[in-house]
């Protein structure tokens, strides 16, 4: 059986996610709960190579589960990822004797915490991103607030959509997966979802555009994946020409990042403490060179060069799936 560990660090890297709040919470009461002390490093791998490391107590993160955004900063930093920096990170960390630590980010801040590992550090990962594009997790913190963000343009965007008769793009983020496209067109009523697999097929949209009006819906409304465009061509332009092009008016809303924004919702609130819990134990065990998931509503621990090596598949209840189609009528 190992020595305990007796100190860590917590940090928040690369893209904030509303939920971040939740996990330092989650990490910073555990810890101490279980006589650990606890080391807030501001600014990600940027902040950890300058020193910006304090101790935190339990009631310096009072509030914490309800507030978006990082209070522990976040940045994405190239020089960590050059041998210089990585030495500069490690040297703070032996200099504060903080033998184990949490990062919470996506599949980059995964991968440099497992640099760390690699030389002697132990490091357990927590999946932050609104885009839910971390395999061996339902769920990465942030993304059902995105998600719910998005509805509540969505509603928004049907309104003035309806009042004119008009067409709408509404373009999210989502990175390369869409599983913000397809959870909120799905969930918003959408009348077209693009993903960055869908196979565009022009004749087939301006049908769908045409009856859909002629079925006397008084707007159209497509969600496009920012993800789905390529370096030549923009998607949300192409589906909006394709509304013109079918005789109907249309406007493009790209919502960008108050896609990132905002109160975290109650799952995100749940699932950051809970990860956040699951980190630290880990740690306290031992254990190393491993991210936390939530996979089928069990926390379950998966090495951190699978969870980047795979791919993660979108999960949408299969009985959805098969009837998007029919919902879109
Ligand atoms: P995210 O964690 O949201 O995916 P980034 O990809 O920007 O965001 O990664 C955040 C930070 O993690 C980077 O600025 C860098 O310091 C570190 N990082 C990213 N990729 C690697 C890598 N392959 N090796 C080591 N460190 C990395």
């Amino acid at each position: 059986m190992s020595k305990k560990i007796k100190k860590i660090g917590v940090l928040t890297s690369g893209g904030d996610a509303p939920g971040m709040n939740a996990a330092i919470r989650g990490v910073v009461r555990t810890a101490i709960s279980n006589d650990v002390d606890v080391y807030g490093i501001h600014w990600g791998y940027q902040g950890l190579m300058e020193g910006k490391i304090e101790q935190m107590n339990a009631r310096d993160v009072s509030g914490f589960g309800s507030l978006g955004g990082t209070k522990l900063g976040s940045a994405r930093s190239p020089e960590f990822k050059t041998e210089e920096g990585i030495k500069k990170a490690i040297e703070y960390l032996k200099a504060f004797e903080i033998e184990g630590l949490v990062v919470i980010g996506g599949d980059g801040s995964l991968r440099g915490a497992m640099d760390l590992h690699n030389r002697g550090i132990k490091v357990v990962g927590i999946p932050a991103s609104i885009d839910n594009d971390i395999a061996h997790t339902d769920f990465s913190i942030g993304s059902d607030t995105a998600l719910n963000t998005i509805l509540d343009a969505l509603d928004k965007i049907r309104d003035t959509a309806s009042a004119h008769y008009r067409g709408f793009v509404l373009e999210v983020m989502g990175n390369k997966n869409g599983y913000l496209a397809l959870t909120s067109g799905t969930a918003g009523g959408a009348e077209l979802i693009i993903v960055p697999s869908t196979k565009i097929d022009k004749d087939k949209i301006i049908h769908q555009i045409k009856s859909a009006f002629l079925r006397k819906k008084s707007s159209f409304i497509a969600v496009c994946a920012e993800g789905a465009s390529t370096p030549e061509q923009n998607i949300s332009d192409l589906i909006v020409s394709y509304i013109k092009e079918a005789g109907f008016e249309c406007r493009k809303t790209v919502l960008g990042h108050v896609q990132r924004g905002g109160k975290p919702t109650g799952r995100d609130r749940i699932l950051g403490n809970a990860f956040g819990h699951a980190a630290v134990i880990q740690l306290i065990k031992g254990n190393s060179g491993i991210m936390v998931g939530d996979v089928g509503n069990n926390i379950e621990c998966t090495p951190i060069p699978k969870v980047c090596e795979d791919t993660k598949n979108i999960k949408l209840p299969k009985e959805v799936l098969d009837v998007i189609d029919d919902l879109m009528i």
